[in-house]
């Protein structure tokens, strides 16, 4: 069944279906407009989607990785085929720029096609013996159903790289994805009727995300949750996940340093940072949310960086020609003022921006650019997940370290230096899972993406990914 009108359903054992709760309305940030309703699915949907996913796994996990690999291509060429509806959705959902919608599409579809291949290259061991008498091997086995919760902002790139690994490895799965932007989700698992899935394989619930959890983490059928969120639920699921000790993967919360060192290229740590900033409007786990300068080129930086910051187009991201779109929602904006005049009220200069945009209806924040910041402010130390550059100045090599690392968080980090040994020996003593070094767009699917502190747990993607989604089985075979 093809989604036809803005009344968008689940799908559990290949039944598109509603809920006996009420529905949910997505609205545009952009004008809030209501775009699409879901059905606000809660504990009864949930049970259904993990018998059926339960009962779909003893078949699905059955089938060569190569056959599963068949059902992922057609799903990658179909999001490839499908792209601008996809695109034009997740913008109408939840603001992102169009150019940017479009980018996200492709490669959350690149997550699916190398997860097709990466299911055949699941490899076990065969291990020398220490007796005669015996041999000695490794199997690996897809961990069972999975169920995946996923944020509002990366509404496709997000899903499918949970789902890319674990269908590939022979996991079925549930999806949950954010109340902010479900109805990317809703094309997607159209896209996966339409590659011929089997049913049960593949679930998408919406609605109330503390419902759908508390089944899938006391039913003992689900053995493996991925999330991707804030620390604040990462932490609530790892509690919730230790009686029945389930696999956990979580990708966590950021707070991304970038350092610009005395040797750096400035208009090439200009363009990174905007680049990694001001992507989705900020909010981004991995965008870089504080910059530190060294003194030498620190002037020169912050009046490069406010001119180019002062260039970005801000508005409603169906316009091809907007770099920066709305927020998700009015909390977020009030977080982001609440950086910004912390900040002020401290002691900072603004250089550009810092007000709200009221006069078009949404949610916008003017790009801003923040200088003279130090670690007392709250925009240095929580993330703002909105179009803020707080700059502040250091001395030293140390001194950038010490305080990148002066954080809870280890996801990314970026480094401008022309200089390979400074460079070098900077990034070792960073503890940050992802680093970009004089490039502030990291992610790609064939990478180990993740934290490290209360970032998260696991790694998504590369060939560390799929290793998420499978159990080693140790098998000692005795000759007789
Ligand atoms: P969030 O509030 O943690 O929500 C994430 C998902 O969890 C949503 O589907 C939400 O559903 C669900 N959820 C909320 N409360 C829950 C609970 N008690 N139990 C189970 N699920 C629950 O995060 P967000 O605001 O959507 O996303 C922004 C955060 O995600 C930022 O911190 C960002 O850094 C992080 N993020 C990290 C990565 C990464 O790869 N490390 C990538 C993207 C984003 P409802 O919407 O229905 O409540």
């Amino acid at each position: 069944m093809a989604v036809k009108t803005d009344s968008y359903l689940m799908s559990i054992n290949g039944e598109w279906v509603g809920s006996e709760l009420d529905t949910l309305d997505v609205v545009n940030p952009a004008n809030d407009e209501v775009v699409g309703t879901v059905p606000h699915g809660g504990e009864k949907e949930a049970e259904q989607a993990v018998e059926a996913a339960y009962e779909a796994f003893q078949s699905w996990s059955n089938l060569t990785a190569h056959d599963r690999a068949g059902y992922l291509k057609k799903l990658n060429q179909l999001m490839l085929d499908n792209q601008e509806e996809l695109a034009q959705l997740m913008t109408i959902e939840m603001g992102k720029p169009i150019n940017e919608s479009r980018g996200e599409v492709k490669y959350a579809a690149s997550f699916i096609e190398w997860f097709a291949e990466e299911g055949k290259r699941v490899d076990g061991d065969v291990i020398p013996t220490h007796a005669a008498g015996k041999r000695l091997h490794v199997w690996k086995k897809p961990v069972g159903v999975v169920a995946a919760i996923t944020p509002w902002n990366f509404p496709a790139a997000m899903l499918t790289r949970k789902m890319g690994p674990a269908l590939a490895s022979g996991c079925t799965i549930i999806m949950k994805p954010s109340s902010e932007s479900p109805l990317t989700a809703v094309k997607l698992m159209e896209l996966c009727e339409q590659a011929g899935f089997p049913k049960g394989v593949v679930n998408l619930l919406t609605g109330s995300s503390s419902k759908i959890a508390k089944v899938v983490m006391e039913n003992s059928k689900v053995r493996k949750v991925t999330f991707t969120g804030s620390t604040e639920v990462g932490k609530t699921l790892i509690r919730q996940s230790a009686d029945q000790v389930k696999k956990l993967s979580l990708e966590l919360g950021g707070h991304a340093p970038l350092v610009v060192l005395d040797d750096a290229d400035i208009d090439l740590a200009v363009k990174g940072t905007v680049a990694s900033k001001f992507r989705n409007a900020g909010q981004t786990c991995i965008c870089a949310n504080r910059i530190y300068v060294q003194e030498g080129v620190y002037d020169e930086f912050v009046e490069k960086l406010t001119k180019a910051v002062k260039e970005l187009k801000v508005g409603n991201g169906t316009d091809e020609s907007v770099d920066i779109g709305p927020l998700i929602n009015q909390d977020g904006l009030d977080k982001v003022k609440r950086h910004v005049d912390d900040a002020s009220s401290k002691g900072a200069t603004v250089m550009t921006g810092g007000e709200p945009i009221t006069d078009n209806g949404g949610v916008f924040y003017q790009p801003t650019v923040v200088k003279d910041v130090n670690q007392s402010m709250i925009v240095m130390q929580e993330e703002t997940f909105g179009p803020v550059t707080p700059v502040e100045k250091v001395s030293s090599d140390d001194e950038a370290v010490q305080m990148a690392n002066d954080t809870p968080y280890g996801l990314a980090a970026y480094v401008f230096t022309e200089n390979v040994s400074r460079g070098t020996q900077l990034i070792e003593k960073l503890d940050f899972g992802i680093v970009g070094w004089n490039d502030g767009g990291p992610s790609a699917a064939q990478v180990p993406f993740g934290g490290m502190k209360e970032s998260g747990l696991g790694r998504e993607g590369g060939h560390e990914g799929i290793e998420e989604f499978v159990e080693s089985q140790y098998v000692s075979i005795g000759l007789h």
